[in-house]
């Protein structure tokens, strides 16, 4: 559904937003799934201070050509796994493709990998933890975060960390938790990625959050194509957007934006060790 300034214009690119007073980031997109041509996605967010992009992959197809992006674009980085909707269909020749991949030095992080109890039921849970297991694994031997898609599974994405062992690096992508589970993730130094849609109406709970993460583990992204911030809701997101969830993002924690695209841009260094 499209915001009230999106009406009758869906499909069309909302417009730039002013460039952003200092460098920040975009943690998750996917350029796959972008209308545009890469090359001009990465020029229009470099236009805006958006100077470092992980896009990531869903299976080993698209895992493969985000390395490949990755490796003919500066400033793109890539993200290898089997998402957890694929995972029922996953087996071991897919982790050992994911496994191969992962060790590519512009590969940032093992994800997105996770539990998603919304779009997979029942019978495919078991498979989905069984890859999510296999992906932590592969993430730790690989010295690379781990990039977590929580679906409607806060407590079971817990369980499987903690009786896994945590990679060192974790960041949860498109955070979705109330405040006290961002609290719970504090504890645990893991990182939590806030996404468009903590400018959507329905979202206190999800502000809340955002209100009180430390600024040390706050990432932002877009998942672009999807969730594209307010008032453009229903239009193509790409990275070129990130300014607008930084200025939300700083708004909501009574931040200077300069602050909070610092504290995201030293939170990506220390989480993907780029240099
Ligand atoms: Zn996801
Ligand atoms: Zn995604």
């Amino acid at each position: 559904m499209a915001g009230a300034r999106g009406a009758g214009r869906e499909g069309e690119p909302p417009p730039a937003p002013d460039p952003l007073p200092r460098p920040a980031l975009d943690s998750h997109c996917h350029f796959d799934l972008m209308d545009v041509p890469v090359a001009n996605a990465v020029a229009a967010a470099k236009a805006v201070g958006i100077d470092r992009m992980v896009t990531v992959g869903v299976d080993v197809e698209t895992s493969r050509w985000q390395v490949a992006t990755a490796q003919e674009h500066d400033g793109v980085y890539a993200a290898v796994a089997v998402h957890p909707n694929e995972a029922p269909n996953a087996g071991e020749a897919d982790w050992a493709e994911i496994e191969k991949l992962a060790s590519h030095p512009k590969v940032v992080a093992v994800g997105e990998t996770g539990l998603d109890h919304y779009r997979t039921r029942d019978d495919g849970w078991r498979r989905q933890e069984e890859s999510f297991r296999r992906h932590i694994d592969i993430a730790k031997r690989a010295g690379k975060a781990v990039m977590i898609h929580d679906r409607d599974a806060h407590d079971d994405v817990m369980r499987v960390l903690d009786s896994e062992g945590a990679p060192e690096r974790v960041v949860f992508h498109c955070f979705s938790g109330d405040e006290s589970f961002a609290r719970r993730c504090a504890d645990r130094g893991y990182v939590m990625s806030f996404a468009g849609n903590i400018t959507f109406k329905n979202a206190a709970d999800l502000r809340a959050a955002a209100s009180i993460a430390p600024a040390g583990l706050i990432l932002v992204e877009t998942d672009a194509p999807f969730l594209t911030p307010m008032p453009y809701r229903g239009r193509p997101n790409a990275p070129y957007l990130v300014p607008l969830t930084v200025a939300a993002l700083a708004e909501i924690r009574g931040e200077d934006v300069a602050a909070v695209a610092d504290a995201v841009t030293a939170t990506a260094a220390r989480t993907f060790a780029w240099t």
